[in-house]
């Protein structure tokens, strides 16, 4: 091999060396073994000598083309495998660090609420009965004696659907309809819980969404006394073993005698306090027997059984227990009131 190509050689391989960097090998490449590259210009070359020549000095050119090419491969994956290593090194994971604690959902306070509550009917050997939050004029109103015109469909405006005669239910008590008309002539021990709509203004006290628990039982020989019994026993197991309760007359629709049940304010121990409005007493929930015309819809003959049935707000009740003041937050999703609970 000539001096020339030796030393052309020579330099080329330090200078493939000397490379760091994969954007380097290509400008090496461009400029050694491209097309326009030392290497390929050394061809030109060929036409200025003799032809006997030729042949040889063809030969070392293609010897020096395959030893820089191999050097090149090699230098190639080397730099290849240096920046990997140097991008590990560069992205390492300190697994020694504490790691980003997950943020932990909790329940709803009107879940809360309601678990709580079936809890203790369940013990009391209420089931629950599920029903639908669309429902009938007839199912939500007629079947509950309220006829068309009836005034107290005034206090209970709701959010009607496009079709005729079709709404969101202002209370659960459709679902006690269903249930009787389900189970009739057997008797019945069920609680009916679920989301009620009415359509009224929205105000710390009054939402157009909310959740109701009704109850209803119904067979032979159901007494008020039962209904006493059943609901004083809900409280004490709810707001504790020493609350007392009492009835006030009211009216229903739907029930009849009708009342409401007052619980001793479980905060002041009934001796007067701001959430109690400095009476002692707490109103939880409304009751009474079921009207003989409801329980005729519900498939059961009124002069054989009879039954009693209530209806609570679980929000207005989580309000107390927790000591929440504005109904609006149960749907507003604001984490710094549901992270409370
Ligand atoms: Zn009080």
């Amino acid at each position: 091999m000539s001096q020339d190509l030796e030393a052309l050689l020579c330099d080329e391989r330090a200078r493939l060396d000397s490379i760091t960097t994969l954007e380097d090998l290509e400008e090496w490449w461009r400029t050694t073994l491209g097309r326009k590259g030392s290497v390929q210009l050394l061809t030109r070359q060929l036409g200025t000598l003799e032809a006997a020549d030729r042949p040889a000095f063809g030969r070392q050119i293609n010897e020096i083309k395959k030893v820089l090419k191999e050097a090149f491969d090699a230098k190639k994956e080397a730099v290849r495998l240096d920046v990997i290593a140097a991008k590990v090194s560069r992205e390492a994971i300190d697994v020694t660090l504490p790691g980003r604690r997950p943020a932990k959902g909790g329940l709803h306070p009107s879940t809360r609420i309601l678990r709580e509550m079936y809890r203790i009917f369940g013990d009391m050997g209420f089931q629950i009965y599920r029903s639908p939050e669309v429902v009938t004029d007839q199912q939500n109103f007629e079947w509950l004696n309220m006829p068309p015109e009836h005034p107290a469909r005034d206090m209970q405006d709701t959010f009607y659907t496009t079709e005729e005669g079709i709404l969101l239910r202002t209370h659960t008590s459709p679902g006690q309809i269903a249930a009787m008309r389900e189970y009739h002539p057997q008797p019945i021990r069920i609680i009916v819980p679920g989301m009620c709509y009415r359509s009224e203004q929205i105000t710390a006290r009054s939402e157009i969404q909310f959740n109701q628990i009704e109850g209803l039982a119904v067979g032979h020989g159901i007494r008020f006394s039962d209904l006493k019994g059943t609901l004083t026993e809900f409280a004490k197991r709810l707001f504790g073993e020493e609350r007392k309760t009492r009835f006030r007359a009211s009216y229903f629709p739907f029930t009849e005698p009708s009342a409401e049940m007052d619980v001793s304010c479980f905060q002041c121990d009934a001796t007067g306090c701001q959430l109690c409005k400095y009476s002692g007493w707490l109103e939880i929930l409304g009751c009474g027997m079921v009207h003989p015309i409801v329980l005729r819809h519900g498939g059961y003959d009124p002069d054989e059984f009879s039954g009693f049935a209530w209806g609570l707000g679980p929000e207005r009740i989580a309000m107390m227990k927790w000591g929440i003041t504005d109904i609006r937050s149960f749907w507003s999703d604001d984490l710094r009131f549901l992270t409370q609970f």
